[in-house]
């Protein structure tokens, strides 16, 4: 009997929990048509952790994560919490855990298919072919730089946010960037704002001296700004792009909505031994509890899990071909529909109903 593939699930708040359910339904599917013994198992994560024990990321669930071979993360985020600093909401836990599993390293991968081409905001054959992976740097820059402080009276505040990068931290997310590229198109976008940031100089710099490593690899570089017009203008033209943890959160969104939505990018972090695959998407409490969110990239997230995680790629593949599918059936959530069609949308359940026929007929 073979070493099970034990997944730590977090569902999380909001969307997070009915999305996730749903990728575990097509983890289950497709590792028992591939003969992969699977062990996943849910822990308490989040908000409503939170609520309920007054701990947002228990022992039992930090050991949980450490010790499986990949965790699958839904969305964290409750709008009741928002009134506390950002460092003392519970959601902060998502910080944690990228912290707890070394996760440096944020892969979002956005590919456009065939059934998703009208859900685009562009004319088709201006994302016929997008096929964008965004490296973004995870534990570093203005998310975890300090000094954070506010200081002053109400109506004569100061707040201050660093933005912190040491080189080796620079180096390791760019060579991989490099290293990815050359598994496909070969072009690597570094994306910064050299023009004004210190960090972003020393980011350039560290590019420049790495680059002659991968001489098959053409290297390009952009200004933030530049690159949030090229991407909705000619978004073909990018293969991989590497950027620091904000400017990298903020792109792989934008690609998102290249696609038609938020709801259809995954994402792994990865870095240490085990590694989180989550939805690029937030919590969406607009949508919470109505059974209409799009769990595509929940289930894209757990095709992630599998091709990283043992390499399971026929797998992984075979799920991408069962979304493919159902969204070439015409299935749409809400979010994938111009606002007067959305009475036609279908629900998360019904969309994954379909993923999963989709899998046992091709499989
Ligand atoms: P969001 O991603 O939750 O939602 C932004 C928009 O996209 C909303 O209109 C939402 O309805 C839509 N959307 C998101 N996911 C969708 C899906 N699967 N299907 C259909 N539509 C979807 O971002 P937000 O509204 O800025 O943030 C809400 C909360 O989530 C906040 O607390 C925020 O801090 C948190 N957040 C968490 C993560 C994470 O857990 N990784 C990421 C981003 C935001």
């Amino acid at each position: 009997m073979k070493h099970p593939l034990k997944v730590c699930v977090f569902g999380g708040d909001g969307i997070g929990p009915e999305v996730t359910d749903q990728a575990v339904r097509v983890l289950e599917a497709v590792c028992e048509r591939f003969n992969i013994p699977l062990e996943a198992t849910s822990y308490p994560f989040g908000s409503n952790s939170f609520r309920e024990t007054g701990v947002a990321f228990p022992e039992a669930s930090r050991a949980a994560a450490a010790e499986a071979d990949a965790v699958l993360m839904g969305s964290v985020g409750d709008p009741a919490f928002d009134h506390l600093p950002p460092m003392e909401r519970p959601q902060r836990c998502l910080l944690d855990l990228r912290q707890l599993l070394d996760a440096w390293a944020n892969l979002r991968p956005a590919r456009m298919s065939g059934g998703l081409l009208d859900c685009s905001p562009l004319k088709a054959d201006r994302v016929k072919d997008l096929d964008i992976l965004v490296v973004r740097e995870l534990l570093g820059g203005l998310y975890f730089g300090k000094p954070r402080t506010r200081t002053g009276e109400p109506g004569d505040q100061t707040a201050l946010d660093s933005m912190v990068y040491h080189e080796s931290e620079i180096e390791r997310i760019v060579r991989l960037g490099f290293e990815l590229a050359q598994g496909r198109r070969k072009k690597l976008c570094s994306v910064d704002k050299s023009n004004v940031l210190e960090c972003s100089r020393l980011w350039e710099e560290v590019v420049a001296r790495v680059a002659p490593e991968f001489p098959d690899v053409e290297v390009s570089h952009m200004y933030v700004d530049a690159c949030c017009t090229v991407l909705v203008t000619d978004p073909q033209d990018f293969d991989v792009i590497v950027s620091s943890n904000l400017f990298g959160d903020v792109l792989s969104d934008l690609t998102a909505g290249l696609l038609g939505s938020l709801g259809v990018l995954p994402s792994a972090s990865v870095g240490g031994p085990t590694s989180l695959f989550e939805p690029v998407h937030g919590s969406a409490p607009d949508l919470a509890g109505q059974g209409i969110a799009n769990p595509m990239a929940a289930i894209l997230s757990a095709a992630m899990l599998l091709r990283h995680t043992g390499g399971h790629e026929e797998a992984a593949l075979a799920i991408e071909a069962a979304v493919d599918s159902a969204l070439a059936q015409g299935l749409r959530t809400k979010d994938l529909l111009p606002r007067g069609e959305r009475d036609n949308a279908c629900g998360t359940k019904e969309f994954t109903d379909a993923v999963l026929a989709a899998l046992q007929a091709h499989v």
